[in-house]
Formats: C-alpha cells, structure tokens, sequence
C-alpha cells in the first residue's frame, strides 16, 4: 500500500488547524503552522536535490525544528538517519559513509562536527535554525510522496557493545505500527498531551513519542535538556496527560521531595518507562507521589522501540515489562531454537509489525538477528503462565561468578530499596579466583556516606551469599547513555583493576 510517515500528521493539520501540535516552553506550532513549516522545509530539501530513497542525516536535540526538519525530509520520500547531538568526527564519518548520506543537516548549536564532515568529503550541508528566523516567503510543497509500505523511512545506527554501529532500517510500516500498537494498549485519547525530554534521535524518543503524539493529534511538549523540577513544573503547568522518560528521569525526580503535590499532577494520566528496567521501588514511591500509574514498555531499535507493555488495568506485576503489544508475539528460547515453557530463562526473540526489514548493508548480521521475521534481541527473560515477560538481564552483562549465574538487574534491584543509593550499577568485574566478582558502583544521596562492609551485611540479609556485591564502589554519577540510561561499559574499571 501507498503510504507516508507524514500522511496522519498532514490529515491532522486539516482536522485540528489551531491545536497546538509541538511546544518547547513558549514556543509553539499549531498543527496548521507546523504543516506550513515542514512544507517549507521539504520545499528547500528539494531545491537541495533531495528525492525518494535518499538518506539524509539529520543531527538536533529535542527540540520543534527536530519534527519540521523530519516530517520535511519524509514528506519527499527521503529515509532519514539520526545521530546523537553528542557525536563525534569519527562517529559521524563512519555513519555518512555507510549509509551513503547524500546531505547533513544539523541544529546550529550542534552543527561543528556535522559540517566538519560535510566539508571533508564534499557533501552538502544545511544549518538549522529557530523556526521564527525562517523565511516565509519560500513556497511550501503541496503534497507528500507516497512510497511502499516496506520502503525505509528511518536508519537508526545501534551503538552495540562490539564492532562499529549496525543501521536498524525502520520501514514505513514499521514506523506506522508503533503508534498504532500503543493507541490500542494505552486507550489514547484524541486529544492527550504528551510531555518528554527524550532525545529524538533515538526510537523511543521519535518513533513511540514524537510519532506517536503526531499521528494522534496529541499536543507535544518537547524539553531539553532535562532537569527534574522544570520537567515537573510542565507535567503541572501544561496539564501534560503522557509523560515519557527513562527510569533516570523518574528516579531524578523522586529526588525532588518538595515544592510539589499529588494535586498538581491531577491531569497526568500515564508515566510511559521504557529502554532500561525499572525498579520497583521507583514505581511504587512514584505512584504514590504523582497519583497516577507507570507502565513500563520493553522495546529496541530493531523493533522501533515498540514490543511490551504493562497492562492498563490492574496493578503492576512488579519486574515484569507487562505481555506483547497487540500484533505481537514473543518467544523464550535456548540457544538451539527450542521454544522453552513458561517460567524458563532463554533469549527472547520476537515478532511484530515493528519489526526492523533488516540492517543496512549488513546482510550477515540481518541473517544472524533476524530469522524467518523473528528477531534475536540477545536478551534473557523468561515469560510466565499469562504471557507477562521478565527481563532477567541482557546476555552479555551475564556475570558467572564462580560457575554461578548472577543476573545484575537482580542484585540492582535489591540495591535499590537501600534508603541512602540513589544510582546503582552492577557489574562483574575480573577476579584471580572466581573468574569474576560482583561489583556495586554506585551513586549516594547527598550527605550520606556508603560503607562497604555495612553495605554487605544489609545485603547479605536480603540475597543468597554468592549474589552480594563483594566490592562497593562509590562515585559522584554513573555514566550514561544518551538516553538517560546507565551505561554499563562506559564504567571506569580501573578502580577495580588493584582490588585482592
Ligand atoms: P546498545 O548499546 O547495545 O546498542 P542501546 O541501549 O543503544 O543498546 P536500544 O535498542 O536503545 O540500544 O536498547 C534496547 C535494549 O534496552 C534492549 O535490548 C534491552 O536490553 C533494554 N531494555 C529496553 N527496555 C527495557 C526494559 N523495560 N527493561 C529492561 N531492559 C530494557
């Protein structure tokens, strides 16, 4: 079927001209102005020799000009690739030449490495600017290209832990499916007001949120970059209904413990966690304080960010990511294929209509991942009788202590509930005897100081012997990704090299 990313957006601006479709504090785009704007945008794109099938990088925070640019970029047909606002010459290059980008367009404020590249190997380039500087006069375009459904829309570049970055190729289909797939799990309304500090360039931030309060008409409040009390302050002021973070972000604001009521989150419906797990503790303290549910969604590049979610009724079943997602379906197997029963720990592998068409120019890779439409996500979980899946840890941060098995999210969990940590990572660190050892890094409240041997006691009452984190490690913040989350392999080892 025919089809474009941008064809709800534009039926959109002819059914709700005048509701406001992105804001970023003050500023604001009605859906008719920002139809306006991204036929502009497409107008130049065009001039600049941009047509069907081309890829085009595209590099800009979180941001109103991140949807014009987009939507402009999709309204010809172009597949769009996005890169972190953070990234270096090397990363860039090695992204434009895989994918073969024809042209680099980036937010002024970010733009240095962007151009850089541009200029070295010869390709052109286009500045963003604030939409109030853009010139009007420029005749928009008057209609969107339709492509196939299988075509790619966007290449998201997934960062891996080996090898350089593999391109996710999303379909149109793909893209479609995501919102489409959280409609119906979330009930959206026709008229929500969504609220995220995402970045954009990555699946969560712009296929699920940005795409999806889109295409359904929602009011999104974009912020960046994201400081807790700001953010509540517009949950409260803008009487967001949706708010889309990752569990550092909720976690960031649990730490705000005044200033604010239950009461001033009265409108806010939904709290959406996703990319990384969410402890129970966070939920229930933020239940408790913002009055309203966190459902937490499991998702990957490879799927548009789209595969699980807690159900809406009931309460949550804590340390599951809830059952697939209408159209999907997921399966824990073992190495060899075998389809494992419930309640059995295996890779989950999965099948859906966001499912990627394959990574570009990586022919192996795709085969590997993705065998007869079902994709190896190199995740352990395990599902239970009604279908709720477990995330038990990702494979490869797996830490066998002394032939024992210890799943770190396990360990972080219990952390978790210790009054004074605020942040907590695990992770398995080389030991002479045991092969490796479990180490805890991790981030305190302020003001109050963490113990190694008390902290092994407190844990010792809570996990079996060999799953306590015999090293304890303090640092001021842990690293994270752009997405908020904790990055496990940007961890500093060196303490860990000296340990007996
Ligand atoms: P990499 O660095 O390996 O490319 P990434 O974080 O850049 O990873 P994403 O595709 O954003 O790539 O992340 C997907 C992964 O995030 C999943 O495979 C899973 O391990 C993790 N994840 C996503 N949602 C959840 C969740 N709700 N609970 C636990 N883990 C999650």
């Amino acid at each position: 079927a025919a089809a474009n990313p941008v064809a709800a957006l534009w039926k959109n601006s002819e059914q709700h001209p005048d509701r406001i479709a992105v804001r970023s504090g003050p500023r604001t785009l009605t859906y008719a102005d920002l139809r306006a704007r991204i036929a502009r945008a497409a107008a130049r794109f065009a001039a600049a020799g941009v047509g069907p099938g081309d890829r085009v990088l595209l590099i800009a925070p979180t941001i109103p000009e991140f949807p014009i640019v987009y939507y402009g970029l999709h309204t010809l047909g172009a597949t769009v690739i996005t890169m972190n606002v953070m990234s270096t010459v090397p990363e860039i290059q090695y992204v434009v030449e895989d994918s073969g980008t024809m042209l680099i367009v980036a937010w002024r404020d970010c733009a240095t490495n962007a151009c850089a590249v541009a200029e070295q190997r010869g390709l052109p380039f286009t500045e963003i600017r604030p939409f109030e500087e853009d010139p009007t006069e420029i005749e928009g375009v008057t209609t969107y290209v339709e492509r196939a459904e299988h075509e790619t829309a966007v290449i998201l570049y997934t960062s891996g832990t080996t090898g350089k970055p593999k391109g996710a190729q999303l379909s149109i289909a793909n893209v479609n499916a995501a919102p489409q797939a959280f409609r119906e799990a979330l009930r959206l309304h026709d008229t929500e007001r969504w609220a995220t500090a995402l970045p954009l360039f990555h699946c969560f931030g712009q296929v699920v949120v940005m795409h999806g309060a889109l295409t359904w008409a929602g009011t999104l409040s974009l912020m960046s970059p994201f400081t807790p009390t700001e953010f509540m302050d517009r949950l409260r002021d803008e009487h967001i209904t949706i708010a889309c973070g990752v569990p550092t972000m909720w976690n960031a604001m649990l730490q705000i413990t005044g200033g604010y009521t239950p009461g001033d989150f009265a409108d806010l419906r939904l709290a959406c966690s996703g990319g990384a797990s969410l402890p129970g503790e966070v939920i229930r303290v933020f239940e408790e304080r913002f009055g309203c549910s966190i459902l937490e969604g499991y998702g990957l590049t490879e799927t548009a960010g789209t595969a699980t979610f807690r159900n809406l009724d009931g309460p949550p079943k804590v340390g599951t990511v809830g059952t697939a997602l209408p159209g999907f379906r997921i399966e824990i197997r073992d190495p060899d294929g075998t389809v494992l029963p419930a309640g059995e720990v295996g890779e989950i592998v999965i099948t859906g209509p966001t499912v990627m068409t394959g990574y570009w120019n990586r022919p192996d890779a795709t085969a590997a991942e993705l065998v007869d439409g079902w994709l190896r996500t190199g995740d352990l979980g395990s599902m239970d009788a009604d279908g709720d899946i477990r995330i038990v840890d990702r494979a490869k941060d797996l830490i066998i202590r002394g032939g024992y098995n210890v799943y770190p999210r396990e360990v972080e969990e219990v952390l978790y509930t210790h009054p004074d940590i605020v942040e907590v990572a695990v992770i398995g660190v080389p030991d002479d005897h045991y092969g490796e050892e479990i180490a805890a890094v991790i981030a305190a409240r302020p003001g109050t100081t963490i113990e190694q041997d008390a902290l092994r006691e407190w844990a010792k009452e809570r996990l079996s012997a060999y799953k306590v984190p015999r090293i304890v490690h303090v640092v001021d913040e842990l690293p994270k990704g752009a997405t908020g989350k904790i990055l496990k392999r940007a961890i500093d080892r060196a303490p860990f090299a000296s340990v007996p």
